[in-house]
């Protein structure tokens, strides 16, 4: 082959190569709107089921700043109706101009923690707030599946696509979980073979709070399922109460269980702030601002 005509093959070869990056940029900046009005469209998608999202919250300094974190983070979840249900007498005003601001379809509930719990040293946390919220979706609910989600932790949203099909039971890894670094389900050969958890307490279900997801159908057909008020049983009674289910019944997501989609992540406890000397800040933003702060 000459030089002449092997200077032009590389010409040719070096047009082609170039041309097709051209028309892919093309292409790909052509398709960027359309991907994400295709997003946009899913978020109230009628034919996805939906997922009843239960979450306990209760006043403290840090309650907006995990409720707005896990609200953002459910703004991404299509057909989503998230349940907030405070343990408190009274609504508080910032949480539902929270949920307005937010967006996302919603119920505001209360279900106070029983005056009887209140005094024990250990208290059964949040769980007023989700048999309030069970007796909600009784009402109210017909398909779909539901999922505890306490404000403090933090969510992976692919976990959401994952339990929105849930036919009886799902469970999951849970991050930061005890010394073990995580909570979960044992999977040998593709199928649940007990549980790893840092306490057993004699429980079946050694699971947290944030590992599993219900059907709605299913709970609809255990009508006395419920939480009991039994620190550091609340799941394993929650999850007995469905019975009968086998354990073969429990769906293993996370590629089977390999992947940690959600962590128990807990705040600093903030100490309540100091009250303000209104007459020294009269008339400052700090008056204000001062409604906000707990
Ligand atoms: N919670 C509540 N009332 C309380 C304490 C907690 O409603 O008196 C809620 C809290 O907002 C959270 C859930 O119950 O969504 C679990 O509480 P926490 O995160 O304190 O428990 P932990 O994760 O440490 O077991
Ligand atoms: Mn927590």
């Amino acid at each position: 082959m000459s030089l002449k005509m092997r200077t032009s093959y590389k010409t040719l070869y070096l047009t082609f190569i170039l041309s097709s990056i051209c028309i892919f940029l093309y292409q790909y900046h052509m398709a960027i709107p359309r991907m994400i009005s295709l997003q946009q469209q899913s978020i109230n998608d009628p034919n996805l089921p939906p997922i009843y999202i239960i979450t306990p919250t209760y006043r403290r300094p840090e309650q907006l700043a995990e409720l707005t974190r896990l609200g953002y983070t459910l703004k991404h979840v299509p057909n989503i109706f998230w349940l907030v249900v405070e343990d408190a007498v009274d609504t508080t005003q910032l949480v539902t101009k929270l949920l307005l601001k937010l967006n996302i379809p919603f119920a505001h509930l209360l279900a106070p923690m029983p005056e009887k719990y209140r005094k024990n040293k250990v208290k059964p946390r949040g769980v007023s707030n989700r048999n309030r919220a069970l007796e909600w979706i009784r009402a109210n609910a017909t398909e779909g599946v539901l999922y505890f989600a306490d404000d403090d932790n933090t969510y992976d949203v692919e976990i959401f696509d994952e339990m929105r099909y849930t036919k009886k039971v799902s469970m999951w890894p849970v991050g930061l979980i005890t010394k073990y670094g995580v909570s979960t389900p044992i999977v040998k050969n593709g199928t649940l073979a007990g549980f790893y958890d840092g306490w057993n307490g004699g429980r079946k279900y050694p699971v947290d709070m944030a590992s599993f997801s219900v059907s709605v159908r299913f709970l609809l057909s255990r009508p006395n399922a419920s939480m009991p008020f039994k620190p550091g049983y609340e799941e394993d009674g929650f999850l007995k109460s469905l019975s009968p289910l086998k354990l073969t019944e429990i769906e293993l997501l996370a590629s089977n269980c390999t992947e940690i989609l959600v962590w128990h992540t807990q705040s600093k406890k903030n100490p309540n702030a100091m009250p303000l000397d209104t007459a020294k800040y009269n008339s400052t933003n700090l008056i204000q601002l001062r409604q906000i702060i707990v």
